[in-house]
């Protein structure tokens, strides 16, 4: 059914009525464009068996088209101002939620307990706020919820770094902590025309589904991370010299390490961004094995 909120003169005549004053602080760039909103319900691929999470609706544009093709929505608005006007703009739709909530101190397992039926496939789908862009993709996917699909918009660069393959310079830990659980890719890109107030940057809608099991997992996640982590410390330096700069330059450590390399087939000069996840798993793996 036609919207209610999109369209560049309907979100300036909602920020007018209201007198909403726009928060670039809080990455506040509202979807105007009706074409894209129903690109991103494409790319979700909705069914009205979906439940729903949303963060950030802003005025909800995105909400009312995600309430028209899903069972239920629940979305996380931090801006107060907001709260009033969609409980307004979307008035119409009695399988909307809105909570007055920042979504980095949200505990999203119990909120989804408590407002979900279990048994429904559940997906994310959000434009995000891009300030927070790297700390809520690492909540969501180290909160442990099994989310069938999550499609989100973003910073053109930001999604780069998460569909990046080994080799690249967008290659980095961000990439491989998405691809541990997720097969990432680019749907589309948006235009800076397609937002009031426009943004400074290009955006991406990426979409992120389930992998396929990997064959080897690291003996602990959050060692893993951190692992993953520090050998991308230092960009210009080799592989060697980040993974001295994590275990220490004693010569015995030393010979461990080189042992352990040996072992699993990887030269010390290799760049990092060169290492292919399953072969950092296998390092994690082995230098643990080593007591390292
Ligand atoms: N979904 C709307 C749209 O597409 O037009 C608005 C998207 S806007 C890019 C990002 C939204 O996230 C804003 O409404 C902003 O207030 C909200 N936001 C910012 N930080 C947040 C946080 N920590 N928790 C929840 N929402 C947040």
């Amino acid at each position: 059914s036609t919207p209610l909120i999109a369209s560049p003169a309907r979100t300036q005549a909602i920020i007018n009525r209201y007198g909403l004053a726009i928060k670039k602080s809080l990455g506040q760039n509202f979807l105007t464009d009706i074409n894209i909103l129903e690109h991103i319900v494409q790319a979700a691929d909705l069914s009205p068996q979906d439940n729903v999470i949303e963060i950030g609706p802003g005025i909800g544009a995105l909400t009312e088209f995600l309430a028209q093709n899903s069972h239920q929505v629940l979305a996380f608005e931090i801006d107060d101002q907001l709260i009033p006007v969609l409980s307004e703009t979307l008035s119409q739709y009695d399988n909307v939620t809105v909570l007055n909530q920042d979504i980095l101190k949200a505990n999203l397992g119990e909120v989804i307990a408590e407002h979900f039926e279990p048994g429904r496939p559940l997906k994310l789908v959000a434009n995000l706020p891009y300030y927070i862009t790297t700390p809520i993709l690492m909540n969501v996917l180290q909160s442990g919820i099994s989310f069938d699909a999550i499609t989100v918009m973003m910073q053109k660069e930001v999604a780069d770094r998460l569909v990046a393959v080994p080799g690249t310079k967008a290659y980095g830990s961000l990439s491989i902590a998405v691809q541990y659980q997720t097969n990432a890719a680019v749907s589309f890109m948006v235009p800076r025309t397609a937002f009031i107030p426009q943004p400074n940057v290009d955006s991406a809608i990426v979409t992120m589904t389930k992998r396929e099991p990997l064959a080897v997992l690291p003996f602990d996640e959050r060692v893993f991370a951190k692992f993953v982590k520090g050998s991308f410390m230092h960009r210009r330096k080799s592989f060697w010299n980040n993974l001295l700069a994590m275990f220490g330059k004693d010569p015995d450590v030393k010979t461990r390490l080189t042992a352990v390399l040996e072992r699993v087939q990887i030269s010390p000069q290799i760049r990092s961004e060169k290492l292919r996840l399953e072969q950092f798993i296998e390092l994690v793996n082995e230098l643990h094995a080593d007591g390292l």
